[in-house]
C-alpha cells in the first residue's frame, strides 16, 4: 500500500477503489511504496526525482534506478499483479500522477490478445532478469531462483497461438479462393415466386469440407479480415446477380450481408459504385442487409452512407429485426426498404402469443410506412399461413429451401419452389 507522508497530504485522498486520475506530492525522503506492498497503481513523475531501491540476496538495500520528470515507474506490479519488488523514495519535492490499476486494466482488456501476451512475456523476462541481477549484485548467481511463470501464461500463449493460426488460415483461404457464396431463396409468400436470394458465405476448406460462417465470421470481423473478405463477397454477389438476371424476363435481387467493419472503411459508397461498374450489376437488383447495431454505432455517418448507397440505386434491408435495439423510432430516420423479421420470432410465432403479436405488429407497421417485410427462418406451412394472414410480403427459410450453391439456386429460380398460397 501507499505510504502516506506525514504532514504532507496528497492533493486528494487516494482510496483502494480509485476511479479518477489523481496527483500526489511527496517531500524528500518520503517513501512512495515499499518492497512487498501490493501494487495498486503506477506513477508518472511530474516533477522531482524518485530513487528505486531493491534488496540484494544478502539483504542489503541498493539503489537500482533514479526516475525523474516525465518518467513512469511502479508499472510492473500493475501488469503482473504481484507485490512490489522494490521501494520507491522521493529524493526531493516530488509530484506524481497516479495511474490506478483499473484504468490500466480497462485499457488492457480492450487491447489485442497478442499485444497483451507480448506485454506479459516482456514483463516476465524483465522480472527474471531483475531477479538474477539482484543475486548478481553479490556475485551469487547460483542462488537465483528458477524462472518464474505468470499464472495462466501457458494457456494465454496457447490461445494467442491458436488465434494467429486461425487468422492466418482465413487469410490463406481468401488468397486461395476457398470462399464460396451460397444463396437462399427469398420468396413472395402469396405467389410462391422467387424474388431474390440472400448470399451466405461458406468456406470450402479442403480438409474440413464446407465450414459455416458461424465458425469464422466473428474472427474475420475481430481481425479486420472482413474488409477484404467483404469486398470479395460484394463483387462475387454482384457478378452473380448479373448471371441470374441474364435469362429473358428474369428479375431477382441478390441480398448481401454487410458487416459494421465494412462501413468503417474509408468510403463504402465509392467502393459500392466501383463494384457495380466493374460487375455491370443493375443496382436495383442489389439489396444490402445491415443490422441495427451498425446504425447505432455512428448514426450520423450511417445515415450519410445509406443515403449515398440509395442514390446509387441499391436497396437496404434491416436484418435480424427484433434482436438488437429494436427501436421503431429510427426506422423512419434511415432510408430502409425492407425489414427482415428475425427467425427467433417466426419460429415461436405459432406457439407463443407474444412472438405472434410482435410479428403481426411489425407486418402492419412496415406496410403503413411503406417498407416490405421479409420473414426469416420459415420452417412450416403453419408459419407460412400465419404470415400470409398478417400480410407479410416475403419469406425465407428451410421450408422453401436451405442455402444452395449458385448453380442450384439458378435452377430453382427456373423451376420455382412450388409453394403458392395466394392468388
Ligand atoms: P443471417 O444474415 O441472419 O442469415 C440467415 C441465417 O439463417 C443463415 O445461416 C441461414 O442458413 C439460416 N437460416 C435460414 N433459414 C433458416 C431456417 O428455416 N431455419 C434455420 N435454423 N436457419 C435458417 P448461415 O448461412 O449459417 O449464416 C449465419 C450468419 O452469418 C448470417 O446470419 C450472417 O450474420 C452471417 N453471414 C453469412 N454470410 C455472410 C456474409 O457474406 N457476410 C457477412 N458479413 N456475414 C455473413
Ligand atoms: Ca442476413
Ligand atoms: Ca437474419
Amino acid at each position: 500500500m501507499l505510504a502516506a507522508p506525514a504532514g504532507w497530504f496528497p492533493v486528494r485522498f487516494l482510496s483502494m477503489t480509485m476511479t479518477t486520475i489523481e496527483k500526489i506530492r511527496f517531500r524528500a525522503g518520503e517513501v512512495i511504496f515499499s518492497e512487498g506492498d501490493q501494487g495498486d497503481c503506477a506513477y508518472i513523475v511530474e516533477c522531482g526525482h524518485v530513487a528505486i531501491r531493491a534488496r540484494t540476496s544478502s539483504g542489503e538495500e541498493v539503489q537500482i534506478g533514479l526516475v525523474s520528470s516525465g518518467e513512469l515507474f511502479g508499472e510492473m506490479a500493475l501488469i503482473d499483479q504481484s507485490a512490489r519488488k522494490a521501494t520507491a523514495m522521493a529524493q526531493d519535492h516530488t509530484e506524481l500522477m497516479v495511474i490506478p490499476r483499473e484504468h490500466f486494466e480497462a485499457r488492457l482488456d480492450s487491447t489485442d490478445l497478442l499485444i497483451r501476451l507480448f506485454l506479459k512475456v516482456l514483463m516476465d523476462r524483465y522480472r527474471e532478469m531483475r531477479e538474477h541481477f539482484h543475486y548478481a549484485l553479490d556475485g551469487n548467481y547460483e542462488a537465483a531462483p528458477a524462472a518464474r511463470r505468470i499464472p495462466g501464461y501457458i494457456e494465454e500463449t496457447g490461445k494467442a497461438k491458436k488465434r494467429l493460426e486461425d487468422e492466418s488460415a482465413l487469410r490463406g483461404a481468401l488468397e486461395r479462393g476457398e470462399f464460396v457464396l451460397f444463396y437462399q431463396p427469398i420468396v413472395s409468400i402469396a405467389s410462391g415466386q422467387i424474388v431474390g436470394g440472400e448470399s451466405l458465405i461458406r468456406w470450402r476448406d479442403p480438409a474440413r469440407g464446407i465450414v459455416p460462417p458461424s465458425e469464422f465470421i466473428g474472427l474475420a470481423e475481430e481481425s479486420g479480415i472482413i474488409v477484404p473478405l467483404g469486398a470479395w463477397i460484394m463483387e462475387a454477389a454482384c457478378r452473380n446477380s448479373v448471371k441470374l438476371n441474364e435469362a429473358p424476363g428474369a428479375s431477382v435481387f441478390v441480398s448481401i450481408n454487410v458487416s459494421g467493419k465494412q462501413f468503417e472503411a474509408s468510403d463504402p459508397v465509392e467502393d459500392m459504385r466501383t463494384v457495380l461498374r466493374k460487375s455491370r450489376a443493375d443496382p436495383g437488383s442489389i439489396k444490402l442487409e445491415i443490422t441495427e447495431s451498425l446504425l447505432m454505432q455512428d448514426p450520423d455517418r450511417a445515415f450519410e452512407i445509406l443515403q449515398g448507397l440509395k442514390s446509387l440505386g441499391v436497396q437496404i434491408a434491416l436484418d435480424d429485426f427484433g434482436t438488437g435495439y429494436s427501436s421503431f423510432s429510427y426506422l423512419h430516420r434511415f432510408p430502409i426498404d425492407s425489414i427482415k423479421i428475425d427467425r427467433s420470432f417466426v419460429s415461436k410465432m405459432t406457439t407463443d402469443i407474444k412472438s405472434r403479436e410482435i410479428v403481426r405488429t411489425l407486418c402492419e407497421l412496415a406496410t403503413s410506412i411503406g417498407m416490405s417485410i421479409i420473414a426469416e427462418g420459415i420452417e412450416s406451412m403453419d408459419e407460412l399461413q400465419m404470415l400470409l394472414g398478417f400480410g407479410a410480403g416475403f419469406g425465407q427459410g428451410y421450408f422453401y429451401s436451405k442455402p444452395l450453391p449458385d448453380s442450384d439456386f439458378a435452377r430453382m429460380i427456373h423451376d420455382g419452389p412450388g409453394v403458392r398460397l395466394g392468388n
